[in-house]
């Protein structure tokens, strides 16, 4: 028996509870608003004589058809119910049968008069004799035929893109890398025989496809971040620290820089590499655009209140004691390719950094925004999954 089942029994019922049920049994447009309203379509099949089952009026209605176009039977939905969902429905039957406990809930598809085909949550509750025999079994349809929709033209096009993208990833890297070749071996072997300005060029040239690359690397990675492939595991965020540390140590002791880590951090559940390129990013900015004698990054954990926080999501911070960010692109810095600073100025980069880091935040059901004032430093905020193992 489900818990829900076991409470109602052995608590007393609401007063209005005690009302709806016997409205229930009294009127009769109780059961109508469920059929019709709430539900799209209820059965009540009679175990003891298989061949009797109650169709509602919404049930058939569903599926096309008028009252009198369908008996009240099971013939009709076990011939029209998709081959390939029949014995996932039977099977669970059968273990809702054995073990009460066990859902008689799962989603199928059938045929519609029509022809077309209808995706239908299909949920029931096997009513038994006082010695636990089946006697009947109630049951209630859900119509989920436009979100499987949505979800199928979703999976479609998120192909269509990844496809492009491995495309777009392949074959043009090849010309970019045999234009490179060219300008190369032109000024390897004819070097001598060329101008200063056509030398200029071409050393441009090589700059300009060699950043090309770079781009369509960045977008094929932007492409494939996120996947439902990836695993998620619990994770230290001060462990995190600690190994990025190591990596960064040389940009640390030439930048005259440090990271100072503010209080205790949590543990977090994601995928690691994500984990780690979201600080790897927020990190290597801070120190980039950073004009300060003594460049400082603090890391820490916001204390807040919000539901989300106590709940699911934790909020961390990167600080950094940078040159800031004008007020009117806090949120362009998080488009694909944008940047504020010329490449002179703070070096090279694509301009892809930020945008991976809030796609990752994203997909976990996060976000993340920015304080900054120009000329002191910026501070990101992001949330992530707290873990769930305290
Ligand atoms: P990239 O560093 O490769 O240019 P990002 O996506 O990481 O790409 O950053 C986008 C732009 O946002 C940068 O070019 C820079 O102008 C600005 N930016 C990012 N982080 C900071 C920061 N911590 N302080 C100041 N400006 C920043």
């Amino acid at each position: 028996m489900s818990d829900i089942i076991e409470r109602r029994l052995t608590t007393t019922p609401h007063y209005l509870e005690q009302e709806l049920r016997a409205l229930l049994r009294t009127d009769p447009k109780v059961l109508d608003w469920l059929d019709t309203g709430s539900l799209d379509g209820i059965w009540y099949w009679d175990l003891e004589q298989p061949e009797n089952e109650w169709l509602s009026p919404a049930f058939k209605q569903l599926f096309g058809y008028a009252e009198d176009e369908m008996p009240h039977s099971p013939e009709w939905w076990q011939a029209n119910i998709h081959p390939d969902d029949l014995p996932v429905a039977l099977e669970n039957f059968e273990q809702h049968k054995a073990d009460p406990s066990h859902p008689y809930d799962q989603i199928v598809r059938y045929r519609h008069k029509d022809g077309s085909m209808i995706w239908v949550r299909c949920r029931g509750l096997m009513v038994r004799n006082g010695d636990g025999t089946p006697k009947r079994m109630l049951g209630a349809h859900t119509d989920v035929t436009a979100l499987k929709k949505t979800e199928e033209e979703l999976r479609r096009s998120n192909k269509e893109l990844d496809d492009f993208a491995n495309i777009a990833a392949h074959d043009l890297k090849e010309p970019l890398r045999a234009s490179c070749q060219h300008a190369s071996f032109l000024l390897e072997d004819y070097g001598d025989q060329l101008n200063d300005e056509v030398q200029r060029r071409l050393q441009r040239l090589i700059a300009l496809n060699q950043r090309m690359e770079r781009l369509i690397a960045d977008l094929h990675y932007f492409s494939r971040l996120g996947r439902s492939d990836e695993m998620v595991e619990d994770l230290g965020v001060e462990a995190a620290i600690a190994e990025l540390r190591v990596d960064f140590a040389e940009a640390l002791h030439e930048g005259n820089a440090k990271i100072d880590v503010s209080g205790p951090l949590p543990r977090i559940e994601g995928h690691k590499p994500h984990v780690m390129t979201i600080f790897r990013n927020l990190i290597s900015n801070g120190l980039k655009y950073n004009d300060n004698r003594e460049k400082l990054i603090e890391i820490g954990q916001v204390d807040n209140q919000s539901w989300d926080s106590k709940h699911a999501l934790v909020t961390l911070y990167v600080k950094d004691n940078g040159i800031g960010i004008d007020e009117e692109f806090k949120d362009e810095v998080f488009q694909m390719f944008k940047r504020l600073n010329s490449e002179k100025a703070y070096g090279g980069g694509t301009g892809a950094g930020l945008s991976f880091v809030k796609k990752i935040v994203e997909r976990q059901g996060g976000q993340i925004w920015l304080t900054t004032e120009p000329g002191k430093g910026t501070t990101f905020f992001f949330t992530l999954r707290r873990s769930t193992k305290g």
